[in-house]
């Protein structure tokens, strides 16, 4: 259910707090960093297929470049609002600097639901976003890529109008693009598939058999479905999944006790990840509230959906059985929530750490549309793991080093090399 009070800014802001405090950082770096250094708001007319013109807000936030261009997704949601943006610009910060690439943090949304538009109106809708922020962002400052309900063509729609308002080609100005049109080969997989590389390495360390586990998802978008097909194939059994239901507003989990295959619930599912409930309950899925993920006697839960899921007081509900949670979605977790994770002692791989193969493969993108040079998949995927896999060790070393959670851990790496950037650029 949506709590009304909930405001992920403040939440951001007061992680970001508790790494300043843990990291003795001086005031003016705090005061820099506790807020994004710029922000956009404009509305989008579009004219819509009966004629009529509709008027849709937009935003673009960027909260840090010392480390390089401002980077992160544009995210389609009619419950949008500028503190969610502001949020997820922040978390970017982090995530790209957990991984150590040279970027920095952005996020853009568009209050809008593309469920009731047209194939047409979406690609006015995009096109409208870039003509009105055009001209403060670009492949040298600011690179916009897909997030929830957003896809890649999207993403070349906009590049296209960019191309059209600044007469070149500009591959560079934006990622997640088709492969083929400057695209990554990877990069779909690539969020999905760094979740799990990061639960490889923390089962390895948790001395678990990934064969002998069980996971539940929140949410079958892009970073389920490819979370599930590596997991799958390290052998593990996936049991639930939950998911959006547009007709009926709310969310189902569809479970299978002895696991399903990937395959046959892709095979009842549209693109928008939306699973077919009859189709689903034909093929021996149970179909369950939508909170039941949660609450699965599993070895592994993964997160995937949208932020302040799992709560002070839905916590409680997690089976005895879990030992690990890899955040998958931006801020799932809400601090209260932590607090009850720390005492279970579950292992957290945290969201920006966790979820960070998309924009690492992002990068990767923007490397070879800058240089006109597309790499093998094989390439691709091998050089994501490998950015994955250091991340992840460095903040595990970390956390126990200094005997703290793996969240303030992740916190702690980021700020510090941010704070780093800014001082270094003498901005603080
Ligand atoms: N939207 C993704 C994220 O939240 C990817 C961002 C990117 O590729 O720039 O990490």
């Amino acid at each position: 259910m949506e709590d009304k009070s909930y405001n992920p800014f403040k939440t951001a802001q007061k992680l970001f707090d508790q790494a300043a405090e843990l990291l003795e950082l001086d005031q003016a770096a705090r005061d820099f960093l506790r807020h994004p250094m710029r922000e956009y708001q404009f509305n989008i007319p579009v004219r819509m297929d009966d004629g009529s013109v509709k008027v849709f807000r937009g935003f673009r936030i960027l909260h840090n470049d010392a480390r390089g261009p401002g980077k992160g997704g544009i995210r389609f949601h009619p419950q949008e609002t500028v503190d969610t943006v502001r949020a997820l610009s922040m978390w970017m910060t982090w995530k790209c600097a957990v991984v150590d690439i040279p970027l920095g943090g952005s996020k853009g949304g568009i209050i809008c639901d593309p469920h009731d538009l047209s194939l047409l109106e979406q690609e006015r809708l995009c096109r409208g976003w870039v003509r009105q922020i055009a001209r403060n962002i670009g492949p040298l400052s600011d690179i916009p890529a897909p997030d929830v309900m957003s896809n890649s063509q999207h993403m070349l729609w906009m590049l296209d109008e960019y191309e059209a308002i600044h007469g070149a080609k500009y591959p560079g100005f934006i990622t997640g693009k088709p492969v083929g049109m400057g695209g990554s080969l990877g990069r779909v997989e690539a969020t999905g598939y760094g979740v799990m590389i990061t639960v490889r390495e923390a089962m390895k360390e948790l001395g678990i058999n990934i064969q002998n586990t069980s996971a539940s998802f929140q949410g079958f978008g892009n970073v389920s479905q490819y979370a599930i097909q590596l997991y799958q194939q390290m052998g593990g059994t996936p049991i639930c999944v939950s998911c959006w239901n547009q007709e009926d507003h709310k969310a189902y989990s569809f479970q299978k006790k002895d696991g399903f295959d990937l395959k046959e619930l892709m095979s009842v599912t549209d693109h928008f990840g939306e699973i077919d409930k009859n189709k689903a309950q034909d093929l021996g899925f149970d179909m369950l509230p939508g909170d039941a993920w949660l609450e699965q006697d599993v070895d592994l839960l993964v997160p995937s959906a949208l932020e302040n899921q799992i709560t002070g007081e839905n916590a409680g509900k997690i089976s005895q059985k879990v030992k690990l949670i890899a955040e998958g979605a931006n801020g799932p977790t809400t601090p209260d929530a932590d607090i009850v994770l720390t005492d279970r002692e579950i292992h957290v791989i945290p969201d920006f750490l966790a979820n960070a193969g998309g924009v690492t493969c992002s990068y990767f993108e923007q490397v070879q549309s800058n240089t006109n040079y597309y790499w093998p998949k094989e390439e691709a995927l091998g050089k994501l793991d490998l950015k994955m896999t250091n991340a992840y060790v460095d903040v595990s070393k970390f956390a126990k080093a200094k005997k703290i959670y793996m969240r303030d851990a992740a916190y702690m790496i980021s700020v510090d090399r941010v704070a780093q950037a800014c001082r270094s650029r003498g901005w603080v």
